[in-house]
């Protein structure tokens, strides 16, 4: 299976990723979790991406589209992947249609959508926190066991860099109703879009999410 899921940061995506990847024994690929990864492992690649991913805004779409077209290459991915965070544009889903999968023979089997409105997505993003060394997600309303050592690895949990500030978080949702948005109209009309409301628990959007495909 090869999806791409996309939503408004906060729609609980990093979580519901982690989950179908399991269920679909597919890798989930994330490209802002690259990108930092390159960042914390202070990569050449990370050098390049530090400034814009800190201050919320895209990685220039040549550089993007090369990364995933090498991750794509990877042996995990050739029965099938989820991608997060790729396409967040027009010219980066074309990209992925046309110059990386095309060329491989193959195509995309579904674009899901996690939507959650615009309030309950700062308020998420707001309070989110991150395993420093695993990834794993937290909220401030559903902190680790104890004192911000991750359950899972024993890690710091902190807050995203890009996560700080109020300002930060509206200019990356802006940017997702802009630029990311309109890819629904385009899966549409290939008539692979699946829409799944994002509120509720994480095992009711699951449930939803294996529903629709
Ligand atoms: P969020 O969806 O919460 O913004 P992501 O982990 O998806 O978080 O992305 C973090 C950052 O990584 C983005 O703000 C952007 O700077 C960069 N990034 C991730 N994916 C892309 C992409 N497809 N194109 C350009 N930049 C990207
Ligand atoms: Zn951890």
């Amino acid at each position: 299976m090869r999806i791409v899921i996309f939503g408004p940061q906060g729609a609980g995506k990093g979580t519901q990723s982690a989950l179908i990847a399991e269920k679909y024994g597919i890798p989930a690929i994330s490209t802002g979790e690259i990108f930092r990864w390159a960042i914390k492992g202070r990569t050449a690649l990370g050098t390049k991406v530090l400034e814009i991913v800190d201050s919320g805004r895209l990685v220039p779409d040549e550089l993007t589209i090369e990364v995933v077209r090498e991750r794509l290459e990877a042996e995990d991915a050739q029965e099938g992947f989820l991608l997060d965070g790729f396409p967040r544009n027009l010219h980066q889903a074309e990209a992925l249609d046309e110059d990386i999968l095309a060329e491989q023979g193959y195509k995309l089997d579904a674009a899901l959508v996690i939507d959650v409105p615009e309030e309950v997505s700062l308020r998420r993003l707001l309070g989110r926190r991150a395993c420093t060394k695993c990834g794993r997600n937290y909220h401030i309303d559903s902190p680790p066991k104890e004192n911000w050592t991750c359950d899972v690895c024993g890690g710091e949990v902190v807050a995203r860099q890009d996560d700080h500030d109020e300002a930060t978080i509206r200019g990356r949702l802006d940017l997702y109703h802009e630029q990311t948005e309109p890819l629904k109209a385009l899966y549409k009309d290939r008539g692979i879009l699946r829409e799944v409301d994002g509120i509720g628990s994480t095992d009711e959007v699951f449930a939803r999410i294996v529903a629709s495909l």
